[in-house]
């Protein structure tokens, strides 16, 4: 199974996803995590992002899109499916995602948008333990007029496939994860 995990910056997509691989065997695919991972490790795609990062602004969609089709063709990812955190971000992506998945025979098989209010997520990213370089609050801001601007009609693409699931995220982690795996459940 494919499976989106969608939603602003701050909505606990990470911890979901985080859950999901380890309960239910789907592994995370963190696009975010990635380019960290990159950057701390000084390599060339690391080089190529960090400015963006650092800005935070978007890294192109070439480079986002050539990650995950090298990242899907490997293990454990080419097994049993996998959960997408931080992809697709534009919908150029998705578009081009929606295109490499159909010449491998498959598809999308859920997009569960997590919902959290504004002033929320604010709150949550300003309190994130992991003291990330992008998490300060003229960044914040920045990101989050970024996420209505360019990856926000995301949801409306896959509504359209009528893939989309909301998901109400508020509440403590285990009752989201909870709503979650119903999301998952049935056709
Ligand atoms: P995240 O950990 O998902 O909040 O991502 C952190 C940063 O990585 C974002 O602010 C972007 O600069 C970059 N990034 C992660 N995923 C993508 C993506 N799908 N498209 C473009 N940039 C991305």
């Amino acid at each position: 199974m494919i499976i989106i995990l969608f939603g602003p910056p701050g909505a606990g997509k990470g911890t979901q996803a985080k859950l999901i691989e380890e309960r239910l065997g789907y592994p995370k695919l963190a696009t975010g995590d990635i380019f960290r991972a990159a950057i701390k490790n000084e390599t060339e795609l690391g080089k190529k992002v960090k400015s963006i990062l650092d800005r935070g602004e978007l890294v192109p969609d070439e480079t986002v899109v050539g990650l995950v089709k090298e990242t899907i063709e490997s293990e454990p990812y080419n097994k049993k499916g996998y959960v997408l955190d931080g992809f697709p971000r534009t919908v150029n992506q998705a578009e081009q995602f929606d295109r490499l998945l159909e010449e491998k025979g498959q598809q999308v098989d859920r997009f569960i948008f997590l919902k959290v209010p504004e002033g929320e997520l604010v709150r949550r990213i300003s309190s994130r333990e992991e003291n990330r370089a992008d998490d300060t609050p003229e960044k914040i801001r920045h990101r989050l007029d970024i996420y209505h601007k360019e990856t926000e009609p995301v949801k409306e693409y896959y509504n359209n496939q009528s893939k989309l699931k909301n998901v109400d995220g508020v509440g403590d982690v285990e009752e989201i994860f909870t709503r979650i795996r119903k999301t998952l459940h049935g056709a």
